[in-house]
């Protein structure tokens, strides 16, 4: 398998386009006549230019309005073929993509789309050039890759050969078994696109909507998989367009593009009819059994509201590290450790964010495996010195560069708090609050990553997607998803902002970057932690009352429910498996907030309270009258 992209998945100028995508990792390119017309240097320029970046053109495209032409439309369109072969002569470049016919004038008739196409054949051959017929899932006549095929097959030519397209074929439904029974020598390229599942206009959908394999809704690795069975096993080119990835950063696009590609061969490989698609081995998806830990990075003068905040949550001091200024609190399975070291990343991080979340550390089976796949998958390594006899723990850069640590219990890594830490303890000895574990930690970024890092989870850790939902906040709408794995040991809910005034954007300007903005642990008991919390001082974000009245009459509650609820600014929820319960911190330093929740099989996270919530929030942040932008 070799890796491929159209040029007109990214954004930027050709040149731009070329470095990130040869930075990314690809074999290849597929040229987009716009981008070469865009581009002042003669063919020969730009093929040089791609040579250059040890990159090889793997198509020049689109050909469009070929086939089933009547005269005087027949005569000039091979007159036109014949100027894009020299264009391609000139480029270096042997293949060309003949996209179905959708004018209005062209005629139907697989034999006469056929005999066109042998002439077509006859005359590359005499360049040695080829063709490949891709079927639009729009085209007038053809939009079906099994016509297609089936005029390929009669034109009977060896310059000229089948495109697939799994998004053209993924969109109609059309059964990829089909796909199975094509000669491997007949496909002359793959092209793959995912989508989101939107019931809307195929021609526009795919224009604007498409993303990478792995990122939307359709089964691109079955598609993939269909493909391998033929025993083709060459370049897979990604072909996207997408509003957003035009204008995003043409590093980011390229890179998440390439570890799409790799994802997919990882999961291909391990099917059994694919063999023959060659794909470097990596070790699984990292089963990830909870969150060992969370690291504030903070200044001097945070230490104590935040060790604060965490007594009254009824965390108690019980290590502090060797030879670093970190401190471990500690309540059930949850760990959070407060650094105020004044060099190496943790400060280098409060440098540039403020007190902040900026690492997380993963329970996982064996960490190692976890960090080769990372790294095959494109995540950035990290690491940085230890001392002589203190744990190296692997990690690797994850949302807005914080880190993603990777512990075992197989390695040195299980004894890390025995071997770097000793016992401490401190004067405060608050009420326990029956905090058990972390349930979910919550990540805001800006809206157009929110693919970069849902692929990143998906493709390096056994997680799922669940479908993205509209949060409402009062200045506008924040998007929502949810990374989570089928044990509930690791959730992970990603916020995406779009405009500075929702919360989570204001969260994402204030601290320059996207991060951790909440937290949230898992009680059995909801009041009984409500009254520790109480004991110990802790001050709960205050809900309107107004909200006790409409969730008592939406959920039909008893009303001696609802005043406990009141009494504890309690928030409520359910669902078809369970109950929820929540109660969230106020917040600290620039909307940063602790949350509590109890979960009776319930699989969501509230999102129906989230208004509230972010209302009561905002009102911490901004006293009344001031504005919010
Ligand atoms: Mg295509
Ligand atoms: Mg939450």
């Amino acid at each position: 398998m070799k890796t491929s992209i159209a040029t007109v998945s990214i954004s930027g100028e050709l040149p731009e386009k070329l470095e990130a995508i040869a930075k990314a990792g690809f074999d290849g390119v597929e040229i987009f006549e716009n981008d070469f017309l865009a581009f002042d240097g003669s063919p020969r320029d730009v093929g040089r230019m791609v040579r250059d970046y040890g990159l090889e053109i793997t198509l020049f495209q689109p050909f469009r309005d070929f086939e089933g032409m009547p005269e005087p439309h027949r005569s000039r369109t091979f007159d036109r073929a014949e100027r894009k072969f020299d264009i391609m002569q000139e480029l270096g470049t042997d293949l060309v993509l003949v996209c179905s016919n959708v004018s209005p004038v062209s005629l139907g008739g697989i034999d006469r789309a056929a005999a066109d196409f042998h002439e077509l054949g006859e005359r590359a051959a005499k360049r040695g050039l080829k063709v490949g017929y891709e079927a639009l899932a729009w085209g007038r006549h053809i939009f079906d890759h099994r016509d297609a095929w089936e005029i390929v097959r009669r034109a009977d030519h060896p310059n000229i050969g089948l495109i697939l397209d799994s998004f053209h074929t993924l969109a109609r439904k059309i059964d990829i078994g089909s796909i199975r029974s094509v000669p491997k020598d007949k496909i002359f390229i793959v092209q793959l696109a995912d989508a989101p599942l939107i019931d809307m206009d195929l021609l526009y959908w795919s224009r604007h909507f498409r993303n990478m394999p792995g990122e939307g809704d359709l089964p691109v690795a079955d598609f993939v998989a269909a493909v391998a069975a033929t025993g083709y096993d060459g370049y897979l080119s990604l072909e996207i367009f997408n509003d957003q990835f035009r204008g995003g950063s043409p590093k980011a696009i390229a890179a998440d593009g390439h570890r799409s590609l790799v994802y997919l061969g990882d999961q291909v490989r391990r099917r059994p009819d694919a063999a023959s698609l060659t794909v470097p081995s990596m070790p699984d998806r990292a089963a990830v059994a909870g969150v060992a830990f969370i690291e504030f990075s903070v200044g001097k003068a945070d230490v104590e509201p935040l060790s604060a905040m965490l007594y009254s949550l009824g965390f108690r001091k019980t290590a502090t590290h060797k030879t670093k200024n970190v401190s471990v609190y500690q309540q059930g399975e949850v760990r959070i450790l407060i650094n105020r070291e004044e060099v190496g990343f943790a400060s280098n991080a409060y440098a540039v964010h403020g007190a902040s979340a900026y690492a997380m550390a993963l329970q996982v089976e064996d960490a190692a495996a976890a960090m080769a796949r990372a790294v095959a998958l494109g995540a950035a390594p990290f690491s940085q010195p230890v001392g002589p006899d203190e744990v190296e723990v692997p990690a690797i850069r994850g949302v807005g560069g914080a880190l993603i640590y990777l512990l075992d219990a197989k390695t040195d890594l299980g004894r890390i708090w025995d071997i770097d830490f000793t016992p401490a303890q401190d004067e405060v000895t608050p009420e326990p609050a029956h905090l058990l574990a972390v349930d979910h930690v919550a990540q805001t970024v800006a809206y157009e990553e929110m693919l970069t890092w849902l692929l990143f989870y998906t493709a390096i850790f056994e997680t799922e997607k669940s479908p993205m939902v509209d949060i409402i906040d009062p200045s506008g709408v924040v998007r929502s998803q949810v990374i989570q794995n089928g044990e509930g040991t690791l959730r992970i809910t990603m916020n995406g902002a779009e405009n500075r005034r929702t919360l989570a954007g204001h969260f994402i300007a204030e601290t320059f970057g996207s991060g951790i903005q909440h937290i949230a642990f898992r009680t059995e008991d909801i009041f009984a932690t409500a009254a520790a919390l109480r004991a110990n001082g802790f001050k709960a974000l205050p809900i309107s009352p107004n909200y006790y009245g409409d969730v008592e009459a939406r959920f039909g509650l008893d009303p001696e429910l609802t005043e406990r609820l009141k009494a504890g600014n309690i928030l409520y929820d359910r669902d078809e498996q369970g109950e929820y319960f929540q109660l969230y911190s106020g917040t600290y330093g620039e909307g940063f907030f602790f949350e509590i929740v109890q979960r009776s099989g319930y699989r969501g996270y509230g999102a129906a309270n989230a208004i509230f919530r972010i209302a009561a929030l905002k009102k911490q942040i901004r006293p009344e009258g001031m504005p919010v932008a």
